[in-house]
């Protein structure tokens, strides 16, 4: 979209790190930075564990970030979430804290940190505005993401009211697209979908499986469109409030099945495994304030489905084994 109104900060001539920059919004976020006048940074986890703090200040020291995309994470899907607890606190815990207070020493401008829509409350009001943050008990099956999340989100807080740094914070809605994992038992619903629709229609199978009641309701924004809105966030927004990203596409999962059967081709039967969790029954965002700033998506959820599935193609053709 055209960013026409003024901006609060310019990313003109500034060493920008995108931590993450491997990943599914990292990479995005490389694409969308590609047009503007500035330095980016980036370190592989190889080269840097971010899970480091000796590490992470030194690399930051030397590398003298002045904006900061604080985009890493572990991340994955529903099972992902639910059978390595473990990693995603830790890891998440230590990236964000390793970040945040090496961007406070070092002196970085503006940071905006990765939130996700898992903070919210399971039984919050759809769709959920800002303030319903900490208002009750977290879906279980991504409560670990959650509060890692959360602490990320307070974090940004506290270095701003004691030491006035421009730490800002959002919650992306769940995203798709380019870079995404297509791993059976790790991917987020959209990449799992689309090679299992590809995996039944290669292999003349009747039915495709899809993982719970159908009846869960999520908000999907295409990836590039989500990296967009960060860099127009970047811009326009200091505040502590986490701002909701969006509005996206909202869709139940058995409808996301159908588009996604309908864009591969897939004519045969879907059959819901209801063994499988259907963690939030709704996940979608009240992104008022964000819109009010001037900011909206320009990718549907067909054209996004349809350029994912190119990547989801290819995927299969390489590696049609990792489909269960
Ligand atoms: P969530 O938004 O944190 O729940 O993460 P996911 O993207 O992993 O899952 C979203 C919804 O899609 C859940 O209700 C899943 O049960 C459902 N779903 C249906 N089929 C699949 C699948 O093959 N993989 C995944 N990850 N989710 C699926």
């Amino acid at each position: 979209m055209t960013d026409s109104t003024k901006p609060l900060y310019s990313l003109a001539g500034k060493r920008v790190w995108i931590s993450g920059h491997g990943g599914m919004v990292g990479s995005a976020l490389m694409r969308r930075l590609q047009s503007e006048d500035c330095k980016i940074l980036k370190a592989t986890s190889k080269e840097l564990d971010l899970r480091r703090q000796a590490e992470v200040e030194a690399w930051m020291e030397a590398e003298k970030p002045e904006t900061v995309f604080l985009a890493a994470a572990t991340v994955g899907g529903i099972m992902a979430n639910d059978t390595r607890p473990a990693e995603f606190i830790y890891d998440n815990l230590a990236i964000e804290a390793n970040v945040i207070h090496g961007a406070w020493r070092s002196g970085v401008e503006k940071l905006l940190f990765l939130s996700a829509a898992c903070v919210y409350p399971r039984e919050a009001p759809q769709p959920t505005p800002e303030d319903c943050l900490l208002t009750g008990p977290l879906e279980p099956t991504n409560e670990m993401s959650a509060i890692a999340k959360i602490a990320g989100i307070k974090l940004c807080q506290a270095y701003r009211r004691q030491y006035g740094c421009d730490f800002i914070s959002c919650q992306p809605l769940n995203m798709y697209g380019p870079g995404d994992n297509f791993d059976p038992e790790d991917s987020h619903v959209v990449g799992a979908l689309l090679m299992k629709a590809h995996a039944a229609k290669t292999e003349g199978r009747p039915a495709m499986t899809v993982w719970g009641s159908g009846k869960p309701v999520r908000e999907f924004l295409y990836v590039d469109d989500a990296a967009d809105a960060l860099v127009f966030q970047m811009r326009h927004y200091s505040d502590d409030r986490a701002l909701n990203i969006g509005p996206g596409a909202v869709i139940s999962i058995r409808e996301l099945a159908e588009a996604v059967a309908r864009v591969v081709g897939f004519e045969g039967e879907l059959v819901f495994d209801a063994a499988k969790p259907d963690g939030m029954p709704s996940k979608t965002l009240d992104a008022a304030r964000f819109a009010a700033l001037g900011w909206k998506a320009t990718t549907s959820l067909e054209d996004g489905l349809a350029t994912f599935e190119i990547f989801a193609h290819c995927a299969h053709v390489l590696a049609p084994h990792v489909v269960g």
